[in-house]
């Protein structure tokens, strides 16, 4: 990004947030830390944080190929789920009915990575303290490292964190059981803010076109009572929910991947959106969302295409909240 253009972004109200979480406690002190598309909540994290630092991980040999970025096609999905160690349709199933148990197989992040995965953590939430959540939610990799370098409430990204962060993307999430394509290929990609609206009241960008028509009607339809819960997500974005989600995880990156898709295979990145009951707060991303009026009214009216359906063959559980526009 262009110096001026980057000044442009972080303009008054940035300043007046940046002296205003200055002092950014380590001791993680900010417990309202939004984690969408999770049931993550912050105290956990910091919980889960104190419990990887004392005990040993169940840990198995692990990331050794973080240098495919291979997609998957649904035309092989069929033949990868024939050579995995749970080949039939049936204990596929129950392991994603059970999603947030350990299974078999699963796939650990190994002891030693533990320190990098949490000082990476810490210091994404600290740029999201920074640039507030807004603006966190479509924030490119580059601009992230000119934060770092930038403002000492922040820190500048070690070259630890900056190989973790760059290997989580680079990772194949086959090897995590997620068989999802990979949408954003580049690590660096900016999301162009002319392209993208923001939804008032909700804190969420939506891609003007399609995905904005898409969320407009869908609102005039079903009512006030629904609202955007996510928008897009940049890169960085997908990646501390994917971290927060492993640290929530212990370790355990599968069991992360089937919640969560990892950095780079996140369709919010490419225009689909999270929706949400007004006022029902995280349970909008639990199935009980399949149970309100709103949600009713979503399928009653037929319009809405959902990215995750119950029994989905992608390694992902039943997601009734996400709706598909790509
Ligand atoms: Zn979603």
């Amino acid at each position: 990004m262009h110096r001026r253009a980057f000044l442009r972004f972080f303009s008054v109200g940035t300043a007046a947030a940046v002296s205003a979480q200055l002092f950014y406690r380590e001791t993680f002190g900010n417990l309202d830390v939004a984690f969408e598309d999770t049931d993550i909540e912050a105290r956990q994290i910091y919980n889960s944080i104190r419990l990887m630092k004392s005990k040993a991980p169940d840990s198995r040999e692990f990331l050794q190929a973080f240098t495919s970025v291979g997609a998957v096609r649904e035309s092989e999905q069929e033949v990868i789920l024939s050579q995995t160690e749970t080949p039939s349709r049936f204990s596929y199933l129950s392991k994603m009915r059970n999603y947030e148990s350990p299974h078999e197989k699963d796939l650990y992040l190994p002891k030693a990575q533990y320190p990098v995965l949490i000082s990476t953590f810490k210091r994404l939430s600290r740029v999201q303290q920074l640039v507030g959540h807004g603006n966190f939610n479509v924030l490119g990799f580059d601009e992230m490292q000119q934060i770092g370098r930038r403002y000492s409430a922040v820190g500048r990204f070690s070259r630890q964190e900056n190989d973790f962060f760059e290997s989580l993307f680079l990772a194949n999430a086959k090897d995590y059981g997620f068989l999802g394509e990979k949408v954003t290929t580049d690590l660096t990609s900016l999301i162009s803010r002319k392209n993208t609206k923001k939804i008032g009241k909700t804190g969420h960008f939506l891609y003007r076109g399609s995905s904005e028509a898409l969320y407009k009607k869908l609102k005039a339809d079903v009512g006030e009572t629904i609202t955007l819960t996510s928008g897009i997500r940049s890169v960085v974005k997908q990646t501390h929910l994917f971290i927060a989600k492993t640290i929530q995880s212990e370790g355990n990156l599968s069991k992360a991947s089937r919640s969560l898709a990892p950095p780079g295979h996140s369709y919010h990145g490419v225009g689909d959106f999270d929706v949400g009951k007004v006022g029902y707060g995280s349970k909008n991303f639990t199935e009980a969302f399949s149970s309100t009026d709103e949600f009713k009214k979503l399928v009653d009216l037929g319009y809405v295409s959902i990215r995750y359906p119950r029994n989905n063959m992608l390694g992902v559980r039943y997601e009734p909240w996400h709706i598909k526009v790509v």
